[in-house]
């Protein structure tokens, strides 16, 4: 079996190797944080396991730096209870944003819904906002909040799903082309035509499945 090319016009981007257990493929924090719902072999599979996911999460998407990070587990180890109730609450989100993505679209319920999530999350933690400089030379937006630092920790989502809206980004969002293949994206293509999550899992595995048609059958196939 010959090599698959990957066709030049969709964005591959594969997950650092160093311990990355999410997939960063969304092309926007918000997407990346609907995929945390994610599927394996056909079935649901939450990779928000527990609180300490969620903080992973936020460290891998650059929300959280080591400081913050580590600040947010010992707190957790403070108030259990609390880290608790906040993975069921950023869990309560992300089906509204994935409802956002997957139907925001065309449904106007899902979008009245994602609006009250979206302005639930934004309303209830007070703090100051700042820019920050990254160790890499980039800059980042930072919140600090005072009160419930737990219901804070994922205001940067609700507010990229905002960013989104308020652009006009919903057009663009898509489902990965594979049924079996719950991830949702950001299309950045200037032809709007980026089909699979990545080429690397999905993308591979539909032209694989087109080769073996080819193939198998001996006649050649019109596209
Ligand atoms: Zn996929």
């Amino acid at each position: 079996m010959g090599q698959l090319a990957r066709s030049s016009d969709e964005v591959v981007r594969l997950t650092p190797s160093s311990g990355a257990r999410f997939s960063h493929v969304g092309e926007r924090l918000w997407l990346d944080f609907v995929n945390t719902d994610d599927m394996r072999h056909g079935a649901r599979f939450d990779l928000l396991r527990d609180f300490e996911s969620l903080v992973r999460f936020l460290e891998e998407a650059g929300i959280l730096d080591d400081e913050r990070s580590s600040g947010m587990r010992r707190r957790a180890q403070q108030q259990p209870a609390g880290a608790a109730a906040s993975l069921v609450d950023a869990r309560r989100t992300r089906a509204a944003l994935r409802a956002l993505a997957e139907r925001g679209l065309n449904s106007e319920k899902a979008r009245q819904d994602a609006l009250s999530e979206i302005n639930r999350v934004l309303g209830r933690s007070a703090g100051t906002r700042r820019v920050e400089p990254r160790a890499d030379g980039s800059f980042a937006r930072s919140f600090v909040p005072v009160g419930d630092a737990f219901a804070a920790l994922i205001i940067p989502v609700v507010e990229s799903a905002a960013d989104s809206l308020i652009s006009g980004d919903l057009v663009r969002v898509r489902r990965c082309g594979d049924a079996r293949c719950s991830r949702v994206f950001l299309d950045h293509t200037r032809n709007g035509r980026r089909r699979w999550c990545e080429m690397a899992t999905c993308g591979n595995r539909a032209k694989a499945a087109r080769f073996r048609a080819r193939h198998t059958d001996g006649r050649a196939a019109s596209a």
